[in-house]
C-alpha cells in the first residue's frame, strides 16, 4: 500500500513515514504542494496524506486540482487548523477526510485503511433530489430555474441530505459530516444551518422541502 506524504514539517512527515511504515504502508514523502499534486497526479498512490499550509501550494488547491484532473486518489487532509470552517472546506474541494493536528496514530492509520478499502471512488459533480441541484466543488445550487446562493457550510449541510437521499439524516450525521466528531459543537447549530437553508430554498420557489422525521431527524421531500 503506497502512500504518498505531502507534509513541509520535516520532522513530523518523518515521524509519520516511520510509523505507517512499521504498519506495512510504503510511504514517499514531499514538503512542497506543487510538487505533492504532481507525484499524486503520476503516481499510483492508495492514498495521499495532505497537510494544509504548504509551500508553493496550499492542500486545499491541491485536493481541488485533482479532483478537477478527474484524479480520484482518496485524500486525508491534516491540519493544525481547528477553524470552524476546514471541514466544510476540506470536503468542498473534494478530501475524503480530514484530521486536526495533533492526532492519534492509530485514528490515523484506522482512517487510511477505511479510505483505501473505499478505493478510488469517482463522485458525481452534481448532487441532485427534486428540483434541488448542487455542486458541491463549486458550492453552486439551484432550485429549479432559481439559483440558491449558500455559504460553505450550508452547501455543506445540504450536501449531506442529498448524498444520503431517500434516506433519513440524523442530527448528529451533520455534525460530524460537516463540523467534524472533534469539534466540540453544540448540536443546536445544526438546527440554525436548517433553518437558513429553508428558507433560501422557499424564498427559490423549490417544490422539495426539508422534511423533520420525528424523532429520528431529516429528510428531503419532493413535492414536484
Ligand atoms: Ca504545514
Amino acid at each position: 500500500m503506497r502512500l504518498l506524504i505531502v507534509e513541509d514539517e520535516v520532522r513530523l512527515a518523518t515521524t509519520l513515514c516511520r510509523g505507517l511504515a512499521a504498519d506495512g504502508f510504503e510511504c514517499e514523502v514531499v514538503h512542497d504542494g506543487a510538487e505533492g499534486l504532481r507525484r499524486t497526479v503520476d503516481g499510483a498512490y492508495a492514498a495521499v496524506v495532505l497537510d494544509l499550509l504548504l509551500p508553493s501550494m496550499n492542500g486545499y488547491t491541491v485536493c481541488r486540482r485533482l479532483r478537477e484532473w478527474g484524479n480520484w486518489t482518496p485524500v486525508l487532509i491534516l491540519t493544525a487548523k481547528d477553524g470552524d470552517y476546514d471541514l466544510a472546506e476540506a470536503l468542498e474541494c473534494g478530501a475524503d477526510d480530514f484530521l486536526s493536528k495533533p492526532f492519534s496514530f492509530v485514528v490515523l492509520t484506522a482512517r487510511l485503511r477505511a479510505l483505501i478499502r473505499r478505493g478510488h471512488v469517482p463522485r458525481p459533480p452534481l448532487l441532485e433530489v427534486g428540483d434541488i441541484q448542487l455542486d458541491p466543488f463549486t458550492r453552486r445550487s439551484s432550485a429549479g430555474a432559481a439559483e440558491v446562493a449558500l455559504t460553505a457550510r450550508e452547501a455543506a449541510v445540504l450536501a449531506c441530505l442529498l448524498r444520503r437521499h431517500p434516506g433519513v439524516v440524523t442530527k448528529v450525521d451533520i455534525l460530524d459530516e460537516v463540523w467534524g466528531t472533534d469539534a466540540g459543537v453544540d448540536d443546536n447549530i445544526v438546527d440554525v444551518y436548517l433553518r437558513h437553508l429553508r428558507r433560501k430554498l422557499d424564498a427559490a420557489g423549490s417544490s422539495t422541502v426539508i422534511e423533520n422525521v420525528r424523532g429520528v431527524g431529516f429528510r428531503l421531500t419532493s413535492h414536484a
